[in-house]
């Protein structure tokens, strides 16, 4: 099922962040049911920022500042300053186009629809 942009911003502004110290109580595990549900919800759209697919791009693309980028858009109402960003990268890495290659070479381990993602943002920034 795909998941509509305003959900996903409504997921993306619910996540919480552990309070050190409470992380490994029984009580805090179980506040983070629903987190780990959203979690699973908006992996496909949301960077982490680990840079792990740094080293898989045959080309020069920025995947994960491209896909921050449309993340202002989609999760925070923020088209212009996603747009902004996006038009501040290298002309070579903007004139990319998801559609040049046969396929993605980036495999994200956190399940970030990578080539969507970046299709996603040169096809409404560009
Ligand atoms: S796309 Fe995936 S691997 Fe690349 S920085 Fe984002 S979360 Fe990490």
């Amino acid at each position: 099922m795909e998941t509509d942009s305003s959900r996903r911003n409504f997921l993306v502004a619910g996540l919480s962040l552990p309070v050190a110290g409470l992380a490994s109580t029984p009580a805090y595990q179980a506040s983070q049911a629903p987190t780990a549900r959203v979690d699973e919800e908006i992996r496909p759209y949301y960077c982490r920022m680990c840079h792990q697919c740094s080293g898989q791009r045959p080309k020069d693309v920025p995947v994960p500042e491209t896909i921050r980028y449309l993340a202002y858009a989609d999760f925070y109402g923020q088209f212009a300053l996603g747009r902004e960003r996006f038009l501040a990268l290298p002309e070579e890495a903007r004139a990319l186009r998801c559609g040049d290659c046969a396929s993605c070479a980036v495999r994200c381990p956190n399940g970030v629809h990578v080539s969507e993602r970046l299709a996603g943002a040169q096809s409404l920034f560009a």
